[in-house]
């Protein structure tokens, strides 16, 4: 595995923790419901655990985006276009590198 999908898994890992956390003050009674957003969070990460499980292969030579020629060149750690845009919203994380930007 790349550093640059073991850095998603992480994120994601770390989004969930928090969402954890807020759920749990939440029904603690410790702080107000916010209005799905805990959901929504927690929908989302499911849909960024999705596309990389299913783009994890990319730029290996057997992912999907390899068979329609679009995947990145192996050096590559991106993988293909849709592993490069999950990472951009954790751009301003500790980690992430300039040169895994879309
Ligand atoms: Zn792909």
């Amino acid at each position: 595995m790349n550093r640059f999908a073991e850095f998603l898994r992480r994120q994601i890992d770390i989004d969930l923790e928090l969402l954890r956390w807020v759920r749990e003050d939440v029904e603690a009674g410790n702080a107000k419901p916010c209005g799905g957003t805990v959901f929504r969070g927690f929908r989302e990460c499911e849909l960024k655990t999705r596309l990389l499980r299913q783009h994890q292969l990319c730029g290996s030579g057997t992912g999907p985006c390899d068979r329609l020629g679009e995947a990145y060149p192996p050096e590559d750690e991106r993988g293909c276009a849709t592993r490069a845009l999950l990472g951009l919203p954790y751009a301003d994380r500790p980690g992430y590198r300039a040169r895994w930007r879309p």
